[in-house]
């Protein structure tokens, strides 16, 4: 059960209200976002929520039996959405984000940032803490990369997304990012969530490659009952027993995650598929699934990319993809 709290609700009231749905049984966690104030009330009793309704101080009681209860549905029937100035996410809008997979250098994020301005797109992602599966990779440029492509990304009018891949790295990368990012190896990292919880910026946050759909929403509802409500799902394919692609987009995830959740749903079909010429038929589908928006890798020239470049699109490519979203998104 979720009971919303009048946020203005004096400590007093607020504890005589806990005290009463204790009575009644429930364990409770106390949740105070940068929007609100719930009670979070588990118990194994059925209760009759009237009672509780009533109280003083409640502005709404609602049951959610789902082991995630702030990111699910059934208590916030309209979807939520992130404002990023004027650029919107979830809702009525289909956003793009585009970049590469890892900032590289000057010229490369300075050739992709006038790419993705020229196609309408606004917010740039990249990397520049990498998560690798190999030690020998390169694992991004660190701290100096990111105010470079901060700087960049200003001149250009380009809001930006990046991963963070520890807690220590929120603090660091919190004056040169829009959107923090939580990488597939992240998704069940809930000291690294719990943190993110106390930021004020937007997060994303990834399935992970063996996670479930509900492993992905207990994740975003860590964020959210430690404090942010500013969250985005993303779908970026799983690990299955096929290994013609480098993963498996779950399309199927995209309309469960809308009707079990309220919060906006990305897809990324560039890590869905791993592979450059099917991204776009990917990409395509997930806007036809409902999809909120969708995350790609762009680059102007991937076979030189220093990470991900089998399955990031050139300029062409990615031109040619932003023109058939558009074309289908009308037309839906
Ligand atoms: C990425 O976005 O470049 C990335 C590392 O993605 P994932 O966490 O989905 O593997
Ligand atoms: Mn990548």
């Amino acid at each position: 059960m979720i009971i919303q709290l009048e946020n203005d609700l004096k400590e007093q009231d607020r504890q005589s209200l806990i005290n009463k749905v204790k009575t009644e049984g429930f364990t409770i966690t106390e949740v105070n976002t940068q929007v609100g104030a719930y009670l979070v009330c588990i118990s194994k009793n059925s209760s009759d929520i009237r009672k509780i309704g009533s109280l003083p101080g409640v502005v709404d009681v609602h049951i959610v039996s789902d082991s995630y209860k702030l990111v699910s549905a059934k208590w916030k029937l309209t979807p939520s959405s992130i404002l990023l100035d004027d650029i919107q996410i979830g809702g009525s809008d289909f956003t793009v984000m585009a970049g590469p997979c890892a900032i590289e250098n000057e010229a490369q994020v300075d050739s992709i940032a006038q790419h993705l301005v020229a196609n309408g797109v606004r917010i740039m992602r990249g990397g520049v803490f990498k998560p690798r599966s190999s030690p020998y990779s390169f694992k991004g440029l660190g701290k100096e990369g990111l105010v470079m492509f901060y700087n960049i990304c200003k001149q250009y009018d380009l809001k930006i997304i990046s991963e963070v891949m520890e807690a220590d790295q929120i603090e660091q990368m919190y004056n040169f990012v829009d959107i923090f990012q939580v990488g597939a190896r992240n998704s069940q990292n809930f000291n690294l969530l719990h943190a993110l919880g106390k930021t004020d910026k937007p997060v994303l946050i990834k399935r992970g490659t063996s996670g479930t759909i509900d492993e992905l929403l207990q994740s975003a509802e860590y964020i959210f009952s430690s404090g942010n409500e500013k969250l985005i799902l993303c779908e970026r394919g799983i690990r299955t027993f096929e290994n013609a692609s480098r993963n498996t987009f779950d399309i199927n995830a995209i309309p469960i995650l809308k009707k079990k959740s309220h919060l906006p749903v990305i897809a990324d079909p560039s890590h869905g598929i791993g592979i450059r010429e099917h991204v776009p038929a990917i990409a395509l589908a997930a806007l036809a699934a409902g999809a909120d928006g969708l995350m790609y890798e762009v680059h102007e020239k991937p076979e030189e990319a220093l990470s991900d470049g089998q399955q990031t699109l050139n300029f062409i490519e990615s031109t040619d993809l932003l023109k058939r979203i558009k074309q289908l998104y009308d037309l839906l």
